[in-house]
């Protein structure tokens, strides 16, 4: 059965506000995580409860739903729903009433529990997504503590097995007829307590730190490419693997091309004489200018396809295409001798 906030402050349910205030404060003295490293869950417990409590509204409304039965939002006893939207059900009745059941599965969790995966953006040139690159990017993380290695100990010291537990990180109640495994509460399901916290990470056995990465970006990456660096986030607890770093391309746009898949669409000025006539021009690609036939009667607008010349493909071999898009050039001025020569070829019935 969940403990009740009452529970939690070691009061009777018929406790004046003044007699809660004082329990909280002797608690929260007892339990605060500077003097009691790894027993924030017992200190959030106690903030929790105090924060229903010390406040008569949220105290009266507590009592209505009882103690027992934790279904916070909606909870309409007699048709009378109960708006608790004034203060953190998640935290408070989360944290309280589940312990049975979610509660527990966390503090399991916990024990052992794989490090988090961090992602970061990486800016890469038109040029360097088309090429590859090689980029060193700061990322921000949290780490095994440099002075204890991970285990929160002091120096000198090391963690020492939950004597309460025996190292399980798991005892036995008895409810009636079941019998229950709830998280240890002395060492709250670690399996170890720290007696000499490490004076760096104040017991935690983790810091922030900045770590440089020289990552690879392949090339054919896109904006918004994933690239996983395993095991590179953030470190696991209890010696579980650290989490995956994700670099995240964010390529800038091209001035000359238009990036379709792996296709580049790249718009080439035709003189119109050409156009009518068939010809050749030139087109620019990442390999440099190409010669690219136009045949006779190309239409403003069209597609002329270089094979091959496009964008890596990221998981293979080969490249996409540039697609050369024809732009039909008309002069704004014509000379006499330029004037006479269209009159003719208009009178031919071009
Ligand atoms: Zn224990
Ligand atoms: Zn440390």
């Amino acid at each position: 059965m969940a403990k009740s906030l009452y529970e939690s402050l070691g009061v009777s349910k018929n406790a004046t506000q003044d007699e809660i205030k004082k329990a909280y404060r002797k608690l929260v003295r007892e339990v605060h995580p500077d003097k009691n490293p790894g027993n924030e869950e017992r200190f959030k417990e106690v903030q929790g409860a105090y924060d229903v409590l010390s406040d008569a509204e949220k105290r009266k409304q507590y009592d209505r739903v009882g103690s027992t039965n934790g279904r916070p939002a909606g909870f309409s006893p007699g048709g009378t729903t109960y708006d608790f939207t004034d203060f953190d059900l998640g935290d408070i009745f989360g944290g309280l009433f589940n312990r049975g059941g979610g509660g527990r599965q966390q503090q399991r969790q916990q024990r052992g529990q794989r490090g988090n995966d961090v992602e970061v953006e990486v800016h890469v040139a038109f040029e360097d997504a088309l090429k590859g690159a090689r980029v060193t990017i700061p990322v921000e993380l949290e780490l095994a503590c440099h002075t204890c290695h991970g285990t929160g100990a002091a120096p000198g010291t090391a963690p020492i097995t939950c004597p309460v537990c025996n190292g399980s990180g798991v005892v036995a109640t008895s409810q009636g007829l079941f019998a229950l495994q709830e998280p240890c509460p002395r060492c709250h399901g670690r399996g170890s307590i720290v007696e000499t916290p490490c004076p760096t990470c104040k017991g935690s056995g983790r810091e922030r730190r900045t770590k440089r990465y020289t990552v690879k970006i392949p090339a054919g990456v896109k904006d918004g490419t994933r690239i996983k660096l395993k095991g590179k986030g953030e470190a696991g607890y209890g010696g579980a693997p650290a989490g995956d770093l994700y670099v995240i391309t964010r390529v800038e746009p091209s001035k000359l091309y238009e990036r379709r898949g792996d296709d580049l669409i790249v718009t080439v000025p035709v003189p119109y004489t050409t156009a009518a006539l068939g010809g050749k021009v030139e087109v620019p690609t990442p390999d440099g200018p190409v010669q690219l036939t136009i045949p006779q009667g190309t239409e403003d607008g069209k597609l002329l396809r270089l094979k091959g010349l496009g964008v890596p493909h990221l998981n293979g071999e080969g490249r996409g295409d540039v697609l050369a898009r024809i732009k039909l050039k008309v002069p704004k001025k014509v000379n006499k001798k330029q004037r006479e020569a269209l009159e003719a070829l208009q009178k031919a019935g071009a």
